[in-house]
């Protein structure tokens, strides 16, 4: 017997239970995995609440971690049991002891990268690595704005930018979060609860605006952030942790200066295994070589059972880095 979390109708975190159940055999094309951290990400709480409905109810939930191969399908080739692994496009399900997983959806996790530290930065790496190298290429001292800096996409994206010497201006909500995004390389913090976004990228880039805006905060920062991008910028807009964005009047492009809008996701660019291979090395590299250091605070670490009041912590915005369920 296993344990895992299920939901049968869309809610609050309320709507998380942990149940016991009897794991079936991996299929040919998949693995199993005993999972030692699961990473928690804010996708988990679109799809609990509803706004990313699940394909039926009642319905696991998380699609990332990373842990020990117990069994392997018949057809797979490239892993064996005893292997470590991460895993980042799963199925719904990953929040469980176990989990069942296409073998193509699965790298080995380096001896150097720990369970905990993979849950904590694969999916969040991999969503960084395609947002800035592939959706627009981030050039050496290149300014541009990304939202949520101190998240657990936010702190990647903090290292990443500074490895690749470009200057992040980070938006966060508090003074301890802008701390925590220029500690970890952003180049200027804005604090969007206290500080006008667009008065302070006017003056921080001394009236030139930026060529593209990361934005995963949605509803509440959409228009500011067009107002950030110089003529012909490039808006990406990639989560909706205040919202969704809706009812977009397209006229409103033309008149911040014909910009262009992108709306990105992991399973649009990390698609075929080679992509997810690409990804995955450069990542892990940056990871080994410590220029990425996954930031896991203690309380931000929870028994799988408690699985509700990790999301309660991470819907409050209370949390930095990354959050995990340990099972
Ligand atoms: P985070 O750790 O970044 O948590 C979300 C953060 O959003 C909060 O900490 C908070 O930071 C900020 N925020 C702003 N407004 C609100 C609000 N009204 N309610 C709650 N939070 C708010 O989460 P993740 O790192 O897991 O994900 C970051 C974002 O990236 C999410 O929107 C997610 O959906 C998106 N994403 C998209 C992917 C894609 O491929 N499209 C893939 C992975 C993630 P602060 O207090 O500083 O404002």
């Amino acid at each position: 017997m296993a344990t895992r979390i299920v939901f049968s109708q869309p809610g609050g975190p309320d709507v998380l239970h942990a149940v016991t159940f009897t794991p079936a055999d991996p299929q040919a094309h998949e693995v199993q995995v005993a999972n030692k951290a699961i990473g928690i990400n804010y996708i988990d709480t679109y799809v609990r609440s509803g706004l990313y409905p699940p394909p039926s109810l009642p319905s696991g939930l998380g699609s990332e971690a990373a842990g020990v191969v117990i069994k392997v399908g018949s057809a797979v080739s490239h892993i064996k049991e005893g292997d470590r692994v991460v895993y980042a496009q799963a199925p719904l399900g990953a929040y469980s002891d176990v989990h069942n997983v296409a073998a193509d959806k699965v790298v080995i996790l380096p001896n150097a990268i720990s369970f905990e530290q993979g849950a904590a930065t694969f999916l969040k790496g991999l969503t960084v690595f395609y947002l800035l190298r592939k959706t627009y290429e981030i050039k050496p001292n290149e300014q541009f704005l990304f939202h949520a800096a101190a998240g657990g996409v936010g702190l990647i994206a903090c290292q990443w930018a500074k490895a690749l010497g470009a200057k992040l201006i980070g938006t966060v909500g508090s003074a301890a979060k802008a701390e925590k995004a220029l500690a970890a390389g952003a180049w200027r913090t804005i604090n969007y609860q206290e500080e006008n976004i667009v008065e302070r990228v006017l003056a921080l880039t001394n009236g030139a605006k930026v060529p593209v805006v990361y934005d995963s905060v949605g509803k509440d920062t959409w228009e500011a952030s067009l107002s950030c991008l110089q003529r012909r910028g490039l808006m990406v807009s990639f989560g909706n942790a205040s919202g969704p964005v809706t009812g977009v009047n397209l006229g409103i492009l033309n008149q911040k200066g014909s910009l262009y809008v992108t709306r990105p996701s992991l399973s649009g660019y990390i698609t075929t295994r080679a992509e997810l291979e690409e990804a995955s090395c450069e990542l892990f590299s940056l990871i080994a070589s410590g220029v990425i250091k996954p930031e896991i605070p203690e309380n931000q670490k929870f028994a799988l059972a408690d699985a509700a009041n990790a999301h309660r912590l991470l819907e409050s915005r209370a949390t930095r880095g990354s959050s995990l369920l340990l099972p």
